[in-house]
């Protein structure tokens, strides 16, 4: 099996922007021509579209989140006006909402380059455990392990101990699905006298839909010898990004346009900073521009060592709604659990002020043991923190030990806004 899925995941950076620049601006110029409602933006925003050449002018262009779309399909029924409504449609998926999507799979690549750098290919047979009923993900997950030549096992959402009889018939070598699910199978399997690592065949596994805690990626691969990859996508967007085996990060897929962008603005966020998923998929019959997916991420523009060119996500912090912006930057829980892992001899909480119109970001932080080097230990804090926020810390108070209690929250929020 080849590195990469083709040839594009490899092309110069600045190559791959111009080409999606084109791209974007090909879709607004179908959109406008073939979608009402396309159309209509355009003429609200009092803007040609024609202007919108680069990726800058792309940004005055409003974001649709999940709740807006729904709002569009409702007064518009089914798809909103977004659809090119001479196009041939092959299928209708349907997810919560309602939200119905136009899709025609003949010429898409869904998923199929996160299955290749996993190395799923010929010769694997590969259980799907995805729903099949009205979602896209039972399906779309399918053609991508088709497309690298997989067998595959439409077993969908089917108990798991018909997955565990599956697996030791069909002899499955590979599992797509949400993580939970397979740790249930496993679970099931050994209820029913199985050793899963002995007796079966399973040596990977592709997740989605859910986030994969690294205590049960590192009992898959550690305990069973299952080899872990996350892929991330949504149902509006299809596929977005993928870990390749240096499980540093998840590449951003040649079919869309990913931005990370200030919610609040609808503009990039800073380089390097946290901010909401955006995301564009290249589509003739579908025009979705900037669906906003309100997770939250950050872009790693550094070469990865596998070879591929494509910008990173690193990983999804949380969602924005959970997360607490200062001095217009983000800072989720997530990345407070981080620390919190990293300095497992102290307790602190992060305290948001406002003063002079100027966010004030203090650290309380106490410590477990009292020997402990405060100045050292308030540099490497300051600096890992700073490194894995973005945010500077403007104070940090050292407290007595028992001040914070458990249950006290990490981030408290004392700002007024008058
Ligand atoms: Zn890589």
């Amino acid at each position: 099996m080849t590195n990469y899925y083709d040839h594009k995941e490899c092309m110069p950076a600045e190559e791959r922007e111009s080409r999606k620049t084109l791209q974007i601006t090909d879709m607004i110029t179908a959109g406008y021509h073939k979608s009402s409602r396309i159309r209509k933006m355009f003429e609200n925003l009092q803007l040609d579209y024609s202007e919108v050449s680069t990726l800058v002018d792309y940004e005055r262009l409003p974001i649709i989140s999940r709740e807006k779309l729904i709002e569009l399909e409702m007064s518009e029924p089914p798809y909103g006006g977004l659809n090119n409504a001479e196009a041939e449609i092959d299928r209708i998926f349907i997810s919560p909402g309602p939200v119905y999507e136009p899709h025609l799979s003949e010429n898409d690549h869904l998923w199929a380059r996160a299955y290749h750098a996993a190395g799923i290919g010929k010769g694997d047979v590969v259980l799907n455990a995805f729903s099949y009923h009205m979602v896209a993900a039972g399906l779309t997950f399918h053609g991508g392990l088709r497309r690298v030549g997989a067998t595959v096992i439409p077993s969908g959402t089917s108990s798991s101990q018909l997955q565990v009889q599956l697996i030791r018939d069909l002899e499955v070598t590979a599992y797509t699905g949400t993580p939970s699910f397979l740790l249930a199978i496993i679970n099931k399997a050994e209820e029913m006298g199985y050793n899963f690592k002995k007796d079966f065949r399973v040596r990977r596994a592709c997740f989605a839909a859910e986030p994969l805690a690294p205590s049960l990626r590192e009992r898959f691969e550690q305990e069973y010898t299952i080899d872990t990859y996350q892929m991330y996508g949504a149902t509006e967007v299809g596929d977005v990004s993928f870990e390749c085996r240096e499980k540093k990060g998840w590449h951003i897929c040649e079919e869309v346009l990913v931005e990370i962008v200030d919610p609040a603005t609808g503009k990039k966020a800073p380089s390097g900073a946290l901010g909401e998923v955006v995301v564009t998929r290249f589509n003739t019959i579908f025009f979705l521009f900037r669906f906003g997916t309100g997770d939250l991420s950050r872009i790693i523009e550094s070469p990865c060592p596998c070879g591929r060119t494509s910008y990173r996500l690193d990983g999804i912090a949380g969602r924005v709604g959970d997360a607490v912006k200062v001095r217009g930057l983000f800072i989720a829980p997530s990345q407070l659990n981080k620390i919190r892992e990293k300095f497992d001899n102290v307790k602190f909480q992060i305290l948001v002020t406002r003063t002079s119109h100027e966010d004030i970001l203090t650290v309380r932080l106490e410590t477990k043991e009292t020997s402990i080097n405060t100045v050292s230990l308030e540099d490497d804090f300051r600096k890992f923190f700073k490194d894995a926020c973005t945010v500077k810390i403007d104070r940090m108070e050292f407290l007595n030990p028992g001040t914070l209690k458990e249950d006290d929250r990490l981030i408290v929020d004392q700002r007024e806004w008058k």
